[in-house]
């Protein structure tokens, strides 16, 4: 593998690096310049880089929502490798790459919940922020105190919570351009955390196909349906496309079965997409985030 060292930065920016093994799905062809950045500097430094020679980027939690292009990313990927916490009372300063999973059973292994349902979601925290994750009727925006975050141009700002909206499965950030680098959350005092994060533990192992690559749940719910639950309606389980399968356990889960392109998950979904619409008039949305080749 070819390396080229930034100017400003000990860091190393790497040149065509295979995107698979940074997603969950384990698909992707390569990135032209790949950088895990594990501190402030090094992020300033990558982002004036991008920014320097006008280079389309991507910030990349641990890529547990992530679809790369089958002929990878024709711009810079920026791995965050930032984390870590620190904690005062109920209140946890978490910086962005910090595992959500392992920060949720953390915190209720100490006794505080908020997070109970997030064992089991393989992402970073920034991710979770970017998508405001949930499960079982929780959400990480219930908990956000503020934001940390750097502009595209290296501008730091805290974003308090009443300057942010959060929506299900969405936040501001979506139209923002710039690096989540660390929240603020308030967690309360729960003896009980611990024991219903393994009951949710327990019951994501018997309803998801946890054994195999995917992005989890592929479509977001509307306000009238569970998506999963339309998709096993419409007998889409088990339908498959070249490696990529609707899952036989959950009807919104995209497995692949080993050799899976990018496009068989995309052809999939535009076949679960049409069959939904054409038999209930619903129109499924995206959650997973396809990243493209080139800047669109
Ligand atoms: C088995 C499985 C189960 C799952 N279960 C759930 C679930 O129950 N609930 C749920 O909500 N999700 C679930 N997910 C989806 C996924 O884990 C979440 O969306 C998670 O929050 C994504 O985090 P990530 O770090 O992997 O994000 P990535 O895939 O790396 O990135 C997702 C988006 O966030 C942006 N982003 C990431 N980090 C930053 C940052 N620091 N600054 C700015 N932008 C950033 C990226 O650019 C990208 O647009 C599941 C996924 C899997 C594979």
């Amino acid at each position: 593998m070819n390396t080229q060292t930034s100017k400003e930065c000990s860091f190393t920016w790497q040149t065509n690096v295979c995107l698979a093994p940074y997603s969950t799905f384990k698909i992707g062809g390569e990135a032209k310049l790949f950088a895990k950045v594990s501190s402030k500097k090094e992020l300033l430094s990558a982002l004036s880089y991008c920014h320097e020679n006008d280079l389309y980027y991507y910030i990349l939690g641990k890529g547990s929502n992530t679809l790369f292009d089958d002929r990878g990313f024709d711009g810079a990927v920026i791995l965050n490798g930032l984390a870590g916490f620190e904690q005062k009372g109920g209140a946890f300063e978490v910086l962005s790459g910090t595992s959500f999973s392992l920060f949720a059973m953390q915190s209720a292994k100490i006794g505080y919940g908020g997070l109970e349902y997030a064992a089991g979601i393989p992402g970073s925290i920034g991710g979770a922020i970017f998508m405001n994750a949930g499960a079982s009727g929780q959400e990480i925006a219930s908990l956000v105190e503020s934001v940390d975050y750097i502009n595209e141009d290296g501008k730091y700002k805290c974003y308090p919570k009443e300057e942010l909206l959060f929506k299900y499965r969405w936040s501001s950030f979506h139209k923002m351009k710039g690096f989540i680098f660390s929240a603020s959350l308030r967690l309360y005092p729960d003896a009980a955390a611990r024991k219903v994060q393994i009951e949710l533990i327990n019951k994501r192992k018997q309803t998801q196909p946890l054994k195999e690559p995917s992005c989890g749940c592929v479509f977001r719910n509307g306000k009238e349906f569970i998506a999963g639950k339309l998709i096993d309606e419409m007998n889409l389980k088990g339908l498959q496309i070249g490696g990529a399968q609707v899952s036989n356990t959950h009807g919104n889960f995209i497995i692949n079965r080993g050799s899976a392109k990018a496009q068989d998950v995309k052809d999939l979904v535009q076949i679960i997409e049409d069959n939904v619409f054409e038999k209930t008039q619903y129109k499924l949305e995206r959650e997973i985030r396809y990243v493209p080749y080139q800047r669109n």
